[in-house]
């Protein structure tokens, strides 16, 4: 199938370079094996023949920098859904005033060659005559923020006019903390996206648990007609949980980062050896971050990575309520976020990442503590 490139006409400078280098990179005797839509229409009317074909669509809304963590749940799709529709949009909407939206890694080029890959994978897995269905990427839905956002400019103020969906008290846990405006944001761009592709399944992964636990909740109080599914976090060997803001780290930072799922792991294995109490699990956790910053604090500033706990949790998995005790028969949400500060000093050709260093990267991180009979 050639690729359709569809809703041109809306397109900015910047984005229609952008398609234009899809096309290109695709058309040297390589037809591309998904359609590229910019606009929601004809999204919908390759939607509506899916619908007539009795065909499954499993949905995928990243924002783009894709990595293995993304395609472990394009992966998941395959294996539920005939189609699969992948969305690659920097939502401007989740971003404060005074964060990353400018500097949040694009990579338009290699994201598409990837999907490309994994598609072929996917064709090869199906041609090995594989037992469950192997289901194929069929579209990439790259909408520009005109299109997201008809009527008004997105706004990322708190007080900031616009239709949004707000999902409270859930919002303001957690991550809401520091990034009042962000859920409202996902929840928006997340019921803007299920409203255009209208899925069967929509796939989200544990590395966002909060956000998890918020779509869950939309879909349920919103009657939306979808079903979501969850897949587990995907790691380096280190452990360190994979993420699109990771290239920012740099070599020192990497490994300091680590801290998050070591301190996550003692507190799990705190639970696992029969504690319950919140002060001994996050007890736990805390001597892991306590022990490392101080350890990196004795360090000159060309050796160092400092940090700082945003916040260490332990919570009800539906409710996201702080516990002071582990229910055994319903288990927990384990989850940090660590904000790794900018390099002081670098070294000459050190390794210090996208932004030399520069750049204070957060870390989430989470583990469910299972429940026990
Ligand atoms: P993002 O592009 O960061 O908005 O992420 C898009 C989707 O990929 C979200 O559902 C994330 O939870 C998921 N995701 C990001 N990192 C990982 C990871 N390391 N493992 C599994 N899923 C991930």
């Amino acid at each position: 199938m050639s690729r359709l490139v569809t809703g041109v006409r809306s397109f900015s400078t910047a984005a229609s370079s952008m398609l234009a280098g899809v096309t290109s990179a695709r058309s040297a005797g390589h037809p591309s094996s998904f359609q590229v839509f910019r606009d929601v229409p004809q999204l919908r009317q390759l939607r509506r023949q899916l619908l007539r074909n009795d065909r499954s669509v499993g949905f995928v809304p990243t924002m783009g920098a894709l990595h293995e963590g993304h395609l472990s749940l394009i992966r998941e799709a395959a294996r539920e859904n005939t189609d699969i529709f992948v969305s690659i949009f920097v939502n401007p909407t989740q971003f404060g005033v005074n964060e990353d939206l400018s500097s949040y890694p694009r990579t338009w080029d290699s994201d598409v060659e990837k999907l490309e890959q994994l598609n072929e994978e996917l064709a090869k897995a199906t041609a090995a005559g594989s037992d469950t269905p192997t289901g194929r990427i069929s579209a990439i839905f790259a909408p520009t923020s005109k299109v997201m956002y008809p009527s008004m400019p997105p706004s990322s103020e708190i007080d900031g006019d616009g239709s949004f969906v707000t999902i409270t008290p859930l919002s303001k846990k957690l991550e809401g903390g520091s990034r009042p405006v962000f859920f409202r944001g996902v929840a928006t761009v997340c019921m803007k996206l299920f409203n255009a592709v209208t899925p069967d399944r929509v796939y989200f992964g544990q590395k966002d648990i909060q956000q998890t636990v918020i779509i869950k909740r939309m879909v349920q109080d919103f009657l939306i007609g979808t079903e979501v599914r969850i897949v587990s976090t995907t790691r380096e060997p280190t452990g360190l949980a994979l993420s699109s803001r990771n290239v920012y780290l740099g070599e020192r930072r990497r490994a300091v980062g680590l801290t998050i799922y070591k301190a996550l792991k003692a507190a799990d294995e705190a639970y696992r050896s029969g504690k319950t109490s919140r002060e001994d699990i996050l007890g736990a956790a805390r001597s892991v971050t306590k022990r490392v910053l101080a350890e990196q604090e004795a360090l000159s500033p060309t050796e160092r990575a400092l940090f700082e706990a945003d916040y260490i949790s332990l919570a009800d998995p539906d409710t996201l309520d702080e516990l002071d005790l582990v229910d055994r028969s319903k288990g927990a949400v384990l989850s940090a976020a660590l904000k790794m500060a900018p390099l002081e000093e670098t070294k000459p050709g050190e390794d210090c990442g996208l932004g030399d260093g520069k750049v204070a990267v957060r870390l989430i991180d989470n583990i469910i503590l299972q429940p026990q009979q």
